[in-house]
Protein backbone atom coordinates (compact mmCIF):
# COMPACT_ATOMS: atom_id res chain seq x y z
CA UNK A 1 0.00 0.00 0.00
CA UNK A 2 1.29 3.42 -0.91
CA UNK A 3 0.60 7.23 0.21
CA UNK A 4 -2.48 8.86 -2.09
CA UNK A 5 -0.37 10.90 -3.70
CA UNK A 6 3.84 10.29 -3.93
CA UNK A 7 6.13 12.89 -4.08
CA UNK A 8 7.90 11.76 -7.45
CA UNK A 9 4.27 12.22 -9.32
CA UNK A 10 4.29 16.09 -7.98
CA UNK A 11 8.07 16.50 -8.80
CA UNK A 12 7.54 15.17 -12.18
CA UNK A 13 4.62 16.96 -13.13
CA UNK A 14 6.35 20.31 -11.95
CA UNK A 15 9.17 19.54 -13.93
CA UNK A 16 7.20 18.11 -17.26
CA UNK A 17 5.82 21.43 -16.87
CA UNK A 18 8.93 23.36 -16.77
CA UNK A 19 10.73 21.23 -19.86
CA UNK A 20 7.33 22.16 -21.82
CA UNK A 21 7.93 25.97 -21.40
CA UNK A 22 11.73 25.80 -21.87
CA UNK A 23 11.33 23.53 -25.14
CA UNK A 24 8.91 25.92 -26.92
CA UNK A 25 7.28 28.70 -26.55
CA UNK A 26 9.45 32.16 -28.38
CA UNK A 27 11.39 29.97 -31.50
CA UNK A 28 8.49 27.88 -32.37
CA UNK A 29 5.06 28.93 -31.75
CA UNK A 30 3.43 25.08 -33.82
CA UNK A 31 4.98 23.59 -30.80
CA UNK A 32 3.91 25.69 -28.25
CA UNK A 33 0.30 25.74 -29.01
CA UNK A 34 0.40 22.17 -29.56
CA UNK A 35 1.66 20.97 -25.93
CA UNK A 36 -0.61 23.94 -24.58
CA UNK A 37 -3.18 21.95 -26.45
CA UNK A 38 -2.41 18.49 -25.48
CA UNK A 39 -2.18 19.20 -21.83
CA UNK A 40 -5.58 21.15 -22.04
CA UNK A 41 -7.46 18.35 -24.12
CA UNK A 42 -9.20 15.05 -22.79
CA UNK A 43 -6.97 12.73 -23.82
CA UNK A 44 -8.31 8.99 -23.29
CA UNK A 45 -6.81 6.05 -24.56
CA UNK A 46 -9.44 3.09 -25.26
CA UNK A 47 -7.10 0.59 -25.11
CA UNK A 48 -4.19 -0.15 -22.51
CA UNK A 49 -3.47 -4.46 -21.27
CA UNK A 50 -1.64 -2.84 -17.83
CA UNK A 51 -4.38 -4.56 -16.20
CA UNK A 52 -2.17 -7.85 -15.55
CA UNK A 53 0.44 -5.63 -14.38
CA UNK A 54 -2.13 -4.27 -11.53
CA UNK A 55 -2.44 -8.09 -10.03
CA UNK A 56 1.20 -8.45 -9.60
CA UNK A 57 1.79 -7.33 -5.85
CA UNK A 58 5.68 -6.77 -6.86
CA UNK A 59 4.80 -4.12 -9.16
CA UNK A 60 3.30 -0.68 -8.42
CA UNK A 61 0.90 1.64 -10.92
CA UNK A 62 2.07 4.64 -8.81
CA UNK A 63 5.94 3.88 -9.43
CA UNK A 64 7.45 4.54 -12.37
CA UNK A 65 9.06 2.36 -14.65
CA UNK A 66 10.88 1.81 -17.89
CA UNK A 67 9.75 0.69 -21.61
CA UNK A 68 10.84 -2.83 -22.88
CA UNK A 69 13.27 -3.23 -24.50
CA UNK A 70 11.95 -4.36 -27.90
CA UNK A 71 8.10 -3.59 -28.37
CA UNK A 72 5.79 -2.98 -25.53
CA UNK A 73 5.26 -6.01 -23.42
CA UNK A 74 4.40 -7.72 -26.84
CA UNK A 75 6.11 -10.47 -28.53
CA UNK A 76 9.81 -10.87 -27.87
CA UNK A 77 9.05 -7.39 -25.18
CA UNK A 78 10.37 -7.42 -22.10
CA UNK A 79 8.34 -8.41 -19.07
CA UNK A 80 10.71 -6.31 -17.00
CA UNK A 81 9.69 -3.21 -19.09
CA UNK A 82 6.04 -1.68 -19.68
CA UNK A 83 4.60 1.26 -21.42
CA UNK A 84 1.92 2.64 -19.01
CA UNK A 85 2.03 3.66 -14.79
CA UNK A 86 0.83 6.79 -13.26
CA UNK A 87 3.85 8.92 -13.23
CA UNK A 88 4.31 8.05 -17.31
CA UNK A 89 0.67 8.66 -18.16
CA UNK A 90 0.80 12.34 -16.66
CA UNK A 91 4.01 13.53 -18.33
CA UNK A 92 2.74 11.98 -21.47
CA UNK A 93 -0.75 13.73 -20.78
CA UNK A 94 -2.58 10.59 -20.66
CA UNK A 95 -5.59 11.56 -18.88
CA UNK A 96 -7.83 8.51 -18.88
CA UNK A 97 -7.36 4.90 -20.42
CA UNK A 98 -9.60 1.96 -20.68
CA UNK A 99 -8.10 -0.96 -18.67
CA UNK A 100 -8.28 -4.19 -20.86
CA UNK A 101 -10.47 -6.20 -18.99
CA UNK A 102 -8.58 -9.42 -20.45
CA UNK A 103 -7.83 -13.29 -20.60
CA UNK A 104 -6.86 -15.66 -23.66
CA UNK A 105 -9.57 -17.78 -25.44
CA UNK A 106 -8.04 -20.65 -23.76
CA UNK A 107 -9.67 -19.34 -20.90
CA UNK A 108 -13.21 -20.37 -20.61
CA UNK A 109 -16.10 -21.21 -18.43
CA UNK A 110 -15.98 -20.06 -14.57
CA UNK A 111 -12.63 -19.59 -14.10
CA UNK A 112 -12.77 -16.78 -16.85
CA UNK A 113 -15.38 -15.39 -15.05
CA UNK A 114 -13.87 -15.35 -11.57
CA UNK A 115 -10.66 -13.84 -13.16
CA UNK A 116 -12.55 -11.11 -15.16
CA UNK A 117 -13.90 -10.28 -11.60
CA UNK A 118 -10.28 -10.41 -10.12
CA UNK A 119 -9.19 -7.93 -12.93
CA UNK A 120 -12.01 -5.80 -12.35
CA UNK A 121 -11.43 -5.66 -8.70
CA UNK A 122 -7.80 -4.58 -9.28
CA UNK A 123 -8.75 -1.89 -12.01
CA UNK A 124 -11.82 -0.40 -9.22
CA UNK A 125 -8.46 -0.91 -6.52
CA UNK A 126 -6.90 1.97 -7.92
CA UNK A 127 -9.64 4.43 -7.27
CA UNK A 128 -10.18 2.93 -4.12
CA UNK A 129 -6.62 3.02 -2.25
CA UNK A 130 -5.66 6.11 -4.26
CA UNK A 131 -8.92 8.51 -3.94
CA UNK A 132 -7.05 11.69 -4.58
CA UNK A 133 -4.88 10.82 -7.53
CA UNK A 134 -7.23 8.10 -9.73
CA UNK A 135 -11.03 8.17 -10.32
CA UNK A 136 -12.84 5.49 -11.73
CA UNK A 137 -15.29 6.44 -14.71
CA UNK A 138 -18.45 4.62 -15.82
CA UNK A 139 -19.73 7.67 -17.81
CA UNK A 140 -18.79 10.73 -20.28
CA UNK A 141 -20.00 12.69 -17.49
CA UNK A 142 -17.80 11.14 -14.55
CA UNK A 143 -14.90 11.52 -17.14
CA UNK A 144 -15.25 15.07 -17.60
CA UNK A 145 -15.77 15.61 -13.55
CA UNK A 146 -12.81 13.58 -12.78
CA UNK A 147 -10.63 15.92 -15.54
CA UNK A 148 -11.92 18.97 -13.91
CA UNK A 149 -10.41 17.61 -10.42
CA UNK A 150 -7.35 16.82 -12.06
CA UNK A 151 -7.37 13.36 -10.98
CA UNK A 152 -6.00 9.86 -13.66
CA UNK A 153 -9.25 8.54 -14.93
CA UNK A 154 -9.47 4.16 -15.32
CA UNK A 155 -11.79 2.79 -17.33
CA UNK A 156 -12.65 -0.23 -18.14
CA UNK A 157 -13.42 -2.71 -21.62
CA UNK A 158 -13.24 -6.28 -21.67
CA UNK A 159 -11.37 -7.81 -24.15
CA UNK A 160 -13.08 -10.56 -25.16
CA UNK A 161 -17.30 -12.47 -25.63
CA UNK A 162 -15.29 -15.32 -24.08
CA UNK A 163 -15.42 -14.13 -20.78
CA UNK A 164 -19.27 -13.61 -20.33
CA UNK A 165 -19.34 -17.56 -20.48
CA UNK A 166 -22.61 -17.52 -22.20
CA UNK A 167 -24.65 -15.56 -20.45
CA UNK A 168 -25.95 -13.03 -20.54
CA UNK A 169 -26.75 -12.34 -16.68
CA UNK A 170 -22.89 -12.48 -16.06
CA UNK A 171 -22.57 -9.65 -18.40
CA UNK A 172 -25.34 -7.58 -16.79
CA UNK A 173 -22.80 -7.99 -13.62
CA UNK A 174 -19.77 -6.83 -15.07
CA UNK A 175 -21.97 -3.72 -16.74
CA UNK A 176 -22.95 -3.15 -13.01
CA UNK A 177 -19.59 -3.20 -11.81
CA UNK A 178 -18.72 -0.40 -14.46
CA UNK A 179 -17.16 -2.30 -17.85
CA UNK A 180 -18.22 0.21 -20.37
CA UNK A 181 -17.23 -1.90 -23.30
CA UNK A 182 -17.21 -5.53 -25.00
CA UNK A 183 -15.14 -6.81 -27.79
CA UNK A 184 -17.03 -9.22 -28.94
CA UNK A 185 -14.37 -11.45 -29.83
CA UNK A 186 -10.62 -11.67 -29.11
CA UNK A 187 -8.41 -13.92 -31.65
CA UNK A 188 -10.80 -16.82 -31.61
CA UNK A 189 -14.46 -17.73 -32.57
CA UNK A 190 -16.77 -17.30 -29.34
CA UNK A 191 -19.81 -19.69 -28.96
CA UNK A 192 -21.73 -17.40 -30.69
CA UNK A 193 -19.19 -14.81 -33.05
CA UNK A 194 -16.77 -15.25 -35.40
CA UNK A 195 -13.26 -13.67 -35.04
CA UNK A 196 -10.79 -11.91 -37.23
CA UNK A 197 -8.11 -14.11 -35.84
CA UNK A 198 -9.86 -17.59 -36.19
CA UNK A 199 -9.45 -19.77 -39.07
CA UNK A 200 -12.32 -20.83 -40.93
CA UNK A 201 -15.97 -18.98 -40.34
CA UNK A 202 -18.33 -21.09 -37.97
CA UNK A 203 -21.24 -18.45 -37.29
CA UNK A 204 -21.40 -16.71 -40.45
CA UNK A 205 -20.96 -13.55 -38.48
CA UNK A 206 -22.99 -13.56 -34.63
CA UNK A 207 -25.48 -16.10 -33.98
CA UNK A 208 -28.65 -15.26 -32.33
CA UNK A 209 -27.71 -15.14 -29.24
CA UNK A 210 -24.66 -13.07 -30.18
CA UNK A 211 -27.02 -10.57 -31.54
CA UNK A 212 -29.32 -10.43 -27.99
CA UNK A 213 -25.64 -10.21 -26.33
CA UNK A 214 -25.15 -6.73 -28.68
CA UNK A 215 -29.41 -5.69 -27.93
CA UNK A 216 -28.30 -6.17 -24.38
CA UNK A 217 -25.20 -4.01 -24.42
CA UNK A 218 -27.12 -1.27 -26.13
CA UNK A 219 -29.68 -1.59 -23.25
CA UNK A 220 -26.74 -1.59 -20.38
CA UNK A 221 -25.02 1.42 -22.05
CA UNK A 222 -22.35 -0.46 -23.10
CA UNK A 223 -20.33 -0.22 -25.85
CA UNK A 224 -20.31 -2.68 -29.16
CA UNK A 225 -16.74 -3.07 -29.61
CA UNK A 226 -16.03 -4.37 -33.06
CA UNK A 227 -12.25 -4.56 -33.09
CA UNK A 228 -10.84 -8.50 -33.38
CA UNK A 229 -13.95 -9.17 -34.43
CA UNK A 230 -14.63 -10.99 -38.36
CA UNK A 231 -15.73 -8.84 -41.12
CA UNK A 232 -19.06 -10.41 -41.07
CA UNK A 233 -19.79 -10.10 -37.52
CA UNK A 234 -18.99 -6.37 -37.88
CA UNK A 235 -21.55 -5.99 -40.29
CA UNK A 236 -24.00 -7.97 -38.12
CA UNK A 237 -23.01 -5.68 -35.30
CA UNK A 238 -23.56 -2.72 -36.96
CA UNK A 239 -26.91 -3.79 -38.29
CA UNK A 240 -28.19 -4.97 -34.99
CA UNK A 241 -26.84 -2.01 -32.40
CA UNK A 242 -29.42 0.51 -31.88
CA UNK A 243 -26.60 2.74 -30.85
CA UNK A 244 -23.32 3.93 -32.49
CA UNK A 245 -20.30 1.46 -32.62
CA UNK A 246 -16.73 1.64 -31.03
CA UNK A 247 -13.75 -0.27 -32.24
CA UNK A 248 -10.99 0.03 -29.38
CA UNK A 249 -7.99 -0.85 -30.97
CA UNK A 250 -8.27 -1.12 -34.88
CA UNK A 251 -6.11 0.94 -37.53
CA UNK A 252 -6.58 0.92 -41.32
CA UNK A 253 -6.81 -2.23 -43.56
CA UNK A 254 -5.90 0.17 -46.80
CA UNK A 255 -2.60 1.20 -45.38
CA UNK A 256 -1.53 -2.24 -43.72
CA UNK A 257 -3.80 -5.08 -45.00
CA UNK A 258 -3.88 -7.23 -41.73
CA UNK A 259 -7.47 -8.37 -41.15
CA UNK A 260 -7.42 -7.25 -37.62
CA UNK A 261 -7.72 -3.49 -39.15
CA UNK A 262 -10.84 -2.20 -40.95
CA UNK A 263 -11.68 -1.33 -44.33
CA UNK A 264 -12.57 2.04 -45.92
CA UNK A 265 -15.97 0.35 -46.50
CA UNK A 266 -16.17 -0.33 -43.02
CA UNK A 267 -14.90 2.72 -41.57
CA UNK A 268 -17.27 4.56 -43.54
CA UNK A 269 -20.20 2.52 -42.23
CA UNK A 270 -19.08 2.60 -38.68
CA UNK A 271 -19.06 6.57 -39.13
CA UNK A 272 -22.14 6.93 -40.87
CA UNK A 273 -24.00 5.27 -37.87
CA UNK A 274 -21.86 7.79 -35.28
CA UNK A 275 -19.04 5.40 -34.55
CA UNK A 276 -15.65 5.91 -33.81
CA UNK A 277 -12.48 3.76 -34.98
CA UNK A 278 -9.61 4.07 -31.98
CA UNK A 279 -6.07 3.76 -34.09
CA UNK A 280 -3.97 0.66 -32.90
CA UNK A 281 -0.50 1.42 -32.77
CA UNK A 282 0.57 -2.07 -32.93
CA UNK A 283 3.80 -2.42 -35.53
CA UNK A 284 2.18 -4.66 -37.84
CA UNK A 285 -1.36 -3.15 -37.99
CA UNK A 286 0.40 0.32 -38.79
CA UNK A 287 2.90 -0.93 -41.66
CA UNK A 288 1.72 -3.49 -44.33
CA UNK A 289 5.56 -4.77 -45.61
CA UNK A 290 5.77 -5.61 -41.89
CA UNK A 291 2.45 -7.61 -41.62
CA UNK A 292 3.88 -9.62 -44.37
CA UNK A 293 6.81 -10.24 -43.54
CA UNK A 294 5.75 -11.78 -40.23
CA UNK A 295 3.26 -13.96 -42.04
CA UNK A 296 5.61 -15.17 -44.28
CA UNK A 297 7.79 -15.87 -40.56
CA UNK A 298 4.40 -17.67 -39.38
CA UNK A 299 4.61 -20.17 -42.35
CA UNK A 300 8.10 -20.84 -42.10
CA UNK A 301 7.19 -21.82 -37.94
CA UNK A 302 4.45 -23.68 -39.05
CA UNK A 303 6.73 -26.91 -39.13
CA UNK A 304 8.09 -26.30 -35.19
CA UNK A 305 4.78 -25.07 -34.20
CA UNK A 306 3.59 -28.66 -35.03
CA UNK A 307 6.03 -30.47 -33.39
CA UNK A 308 5.66 -28.71 -30.46
CA UNK A 309 1.57 -29.48 -30.12
CA UNK A 310 2.75 -33.43 -30.03
CA UNK A 311 5.84 -33.00 -27.78
CA UNK A 312 3.43 -30.72 -25.61
CA UNK A 313 0.16 -31.61 -25.78
CA UNK A 314 -2.72 -30.13 -25.01
CA UNK A 315 -4.18 -26.20 -23.07
CA UNK A 316 -2.12 -27.00 -20.61
CA UNK A 317 1.20 -27.02 -22.09
CA UNK A 318 0.12 -23.76 -23.94
CA UNK A 319 2.53 -21.69 -22.08
CA UNK A 320 5.39 -24.29 -22.64
CA UNK A 321 5.10 -24.07 -26.43
CA UNK A 322 4.81 -20.56 -26.69
CA UNK A 323 8.05 -20.31 -24.82
CA UNK A 324 9.78 -22.49 -26.97
CA UNK A 325 8.38 -20.43 -30.28
CA UNK A 326 9.65 -17.52 -28.94
CA UNK A 327 13.18 -18.29 -28.15
CA UNK A 328 13.28 -19.28 -32.10
CA UNK A 329 11.79 -16.44 -33.36
CA UNK A 330 14.56 -14.35 -31.06
CA UNK A 331 17.04 -16.41 -32.75
CA UNK A 332 15.90 -15.39 -36.26
CA UNK A 333 16.93 -11.86 -37.72
CA UNK A 334 14.94 -9.19 -36.36
CA UNK A 335 12.58 -7.49 -38.37
CA UNK A 336 12.21 -4.01 -39.49
CA UNK A 337 9.85 -1.82 -37.76
CA UNK A 338 7.73 1.45 -38.15
CA UNK A 339 8.33 4.67 -37.06
CA UNK A 340 5.46 6.08 -34.59
CA UNK A 341 4.44 8.59 -37.67
CA UNK A 342 2.98 5.85 -38.82
CA UNK A 343 0.35 5.99 -36.42
CA UNK A 344 -0.43 9.54 -37.75
CA UNK A 345 -0.35 8.24 -41.25
CA UNK A 346 -3.67 6.00 -39.81
CA UNK A 347 -5.21 8.75 -38.14
CA UNK A 348 -5.08 11.44 -41.43
CA UNK A 349 -6.35 8.33 -43.66
CA UNK A 350 -9.83 7.87 -41.49
CA UNK A 351 -9.68 11.73 -41.00
CA UNK A 352 -10.03 12.43 -44.46
CA UNK A 353 -12.06 9.35 -45.25
CA UNK A 354 -15.24 9.99 -42.43
CA UNK A 355 -14.24 13.17 -40.70
CA UNK A 356 -12.19 14.42 -37.77
CA UNK A 357 -15.36 13.22 -35.43
CA UNK A 358 -15.33 9.14 -35.74
CA UNK A 359 -11.13 8.67 -35.10
CA UNK A 360 -9.17 8.24 -31.54
CA UNK A 361 -6.56 6.58 -29.70
CA UNK A 362 -6.42 3.07 -28.84
CA UNK A 363 -2.85 2.29 -28.32
CA UNK A 364 -2.64 -1.31 -27.15
CA UNK A 365 -0.15 -0.43 -25.00
CA UNK A 366 1.59 -3.19 -22.76
CA UNK A 367 -0.57 -5.90 -25.36
CA UNK A 368 1.58 -4.77 -28.54
CA UNK A 369 4.99 -4.56 -29.99
CA UNK A 370 5.20 -0.53 -30.51
CA UNK A 371 6.23 0.87 -32.99
CA UNK A 372 9.66 2.75 -32.99
CA UNK A 373 9.60 6.27 -30.72
CA UNK A 374 6.16 5.26 -29.06
CA UNK A 375 7.78 2.83 -26.79
CA UNK A 376 5.07 4.19 -23.78
CA UNK A 377 2.92 6.62 -22.99
CA UNK A 378 5.22 9.59 -22.03
CA UNK A 379 5.45 9.68 -26.46
CA UNK A 380 2.10 10.64 -27.01
CA UNK A 381 2.34 14.41 -26.98
CA UNK A 382 4.29 13.72 -30.49
CA UNK A 383 1.19 12.43 -32.21
CA UNK A 384 -0.39 16.10 -31.14
CA UNK A 385 2.45 17.77 -32.42
CA UNK A 386 2.32 15.80 -35.55
CA UNK A 387 -1.37 16.78 -35.94
CA UNK A 388 -0.76 20.52 -35.46
CA UNK A 389 1.69 20.85 -37.77
CA UNK A 390 -0.25 18.78 -40.27
CA UNK A 391 -2.91 21.72 -40.02
CA UNK A 392 -5.25 20.03 -38.12
CA UNK A 393 -7.80 22.69 -35.51
CA UNK A 394 -6.97 22.80 -31.98
CA UNK A 395 -10.65 20.99 -32.09
CA UNK A 396 -10.35 18.41 -34.80
CA UNK A 397 -7.10 17.44 -32.39
CA UNK A 398 -9.29 17.71 -29.44
CA UNK A 399 -11.77 15.30 -30.87
CA UNK A 400 -9.06 12.63 -31.99
CA UNK A 401 -7.79 13.08 -28.29
CA UNK A 402 -11.02 12.28 -26.76
CA UNK A 403 -13.81 14.21 -27.87
CA UNK A 404 -15.30 11.61 -30.21
CA UNK A 405 -15.11 8.85 -27.17
CA UNK A 406 -16.80 11.10 -24.84
CA UNK A 407 -19.47 11.79 -27.56
CA UNK A 408 -19.91 8.09 -28.15
CA UNK A 409 -20.08 6.98 -24.51
CA UNK A 410 -23.02 10.08 -23.98
CA UNK A 411 -24.94 8.41 -26.85
CA UNK A 412 -24.75 5.21 -26.28
CA UNK A 413 -25.55 6.23 -22.39
CA UNK A 414 -28.66 7.83 -23.59
CA UNK A 415 -29.55 5.06 -25.84
CA UNK A 416 -29.67 2.69 -23.27
CA UNK A 417 -31.82 5.17 -21.24
CA UNK A 418 -34.50 4.96 -23.76
CA UNK A 419 -34.12 1.26 -24.17
CA UNK A 420 -35.09 0.93 -20.22
CA UNK A 421 -37.44 3.34 -20.15
CA UNK A 422 -39.43 1.89 -23.10
CA UNK A 423 -39.06 -1.80 -21.39
CA UNK A 424 -40.36 -0.69 -17.96
CA UNK A 425 -43.25 1.09 -20.35
CA UNK A 426 -43.88 -2.17 -21.87
CA UNK A 427 -43.89 -4.14 -18.99
CA UNK A 428 -46.60 -1.81 -16.93
CA UNK A 429 -48.75 -2.76 -20.56
CA UNK A 430 -47.61 -6.42 -19.91
CA UNK A 431 -48.80 -7.63 -16.05
CA UNK A 432 -46.38 -10.54 -14.99
CA UNK A 433 -43.61 -9.00 -17.42
CA UNK A 434 -40.17 -8.32 -15.03
CA UNK A 435 -37.81 -5.73 -16.64
CA UNK A 436 -34.50 -6.08 -15.29
ZN1 LIG B 1 -6.56 -6.67 -28.71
Amino acid sequence: MRPAFSLPVVVLVFTTAVGFAQQGSTDDPIGARARRLHAEAIVIDTHVDTTSRLLDPAWSFLDRHQPAERGAGGPGGRSTGNAVDLPRMREGGLDGAFFSIFMSNTVTGPQAVKRSLEQIDAVRGLAVRHPDTIALATTAAEVRAAHAAGKTIALMGMEGGHMIDDSLAVLRMYAALGVRYLTLTHSVHTNWADSSGDELPTHDGLTAFGKDVVRELNRLGVMVDVSHVADKTFWDALDVSVAPLLASHSSCRAISGHPRNLSDEMIKALAAKGGVIQINFLDAYLDHDLYLAQEDRRRELAPLRKELEQKYPGPENGARRMQELRRAMAAMPALPRPSWEKIVEHIDHAVKLVGDEHVGLGSDFDGASMPIGMEDATQLPKITEALVRKGYTDQQVRNILGENVLRLMTRVEQVAREMQAEAVRSSSRAPGAVAR
